[in-house]
């Protein structure tokens, strides 16, 4: 368990990160998103934008979006890691109940998980990954739709191709070891 002073410290520092997202947050929405296309590319030269152009004003709206979803889901997670203060667990590892490392800390430290449970999250988190017998023996979670069943059955049919490679590989590949 943490001391009592370093407690404080992470406190600290869980704070001030708060405030510098929510600042972000903030800035981003009152700037980037809400200006318009039309004011951001400027409403005179609009018509005579080459389309490559709108593609990229998009492009690049697209990406503030998604750094503003970044912003605020780290906000969420120092928001939570300062409740864990309040509750007297923070510096546990939120799954393996293991003391984080307080370098670890030092660097993220609104992290809810230790190093080896943060690798175990992001790999149950990328489906693609995960090995094609779990998927078999687990059942969906609920019923499927139709229309999910059969998008699942796409993945299913990229992984499958995805599983012998590349037109490179495949030309290697000898499931019979006849060749
Ligand atoms: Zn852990």
């Amino acid at each position: 368990m943490l001391e009592q002073g370093r407690l404080v410290y992470f406190r600290e520092k869980l704070l001030a990160k708060k405030r510098e997202l929510e600042q972000q947050v903030k800035s981003m929405e009152e700037g980037g998103l809400h200006q318009s296309m039309r004011d951001s590319t400027g409403e005179l030269s609009f018509c005579d934008n080459h389309p490559a152009d709108m593609g990229n004003e998009l492009f690049e709206r697209g990406k503030d979006v998604a750094l503003r979803d970044q912003a605020r889901l780290q906000l969420r997670q120092v928001e939570e890691a300062l409740q864990r203060v309040e509750d007297g667990t923070y510096g546990r590892c939120q799954r393996c109940g293991q003391a984080i490392d307080e370098e670890r800390l030092e660097a993220v430290p609104e992290t809810p998980y230790c190093l080896t449970c943060r690798r175990e999250v992001e790999k149950e988190g990328r489906p693609r990954v995960r090995p094609v017998e779990e998927e078999v023996i687990r059942p969906p979670f609920g019923k499927l739709t139709g229309d999910e069943s059969a998008f699942f059955d796409g993945e299913d049919t990229w992984q499958t191709v995805a599983r012998f490679g590349t037109s490179g590989d495949l030309a290697d590949w000898d499931p019979d070891g006849e060749l």
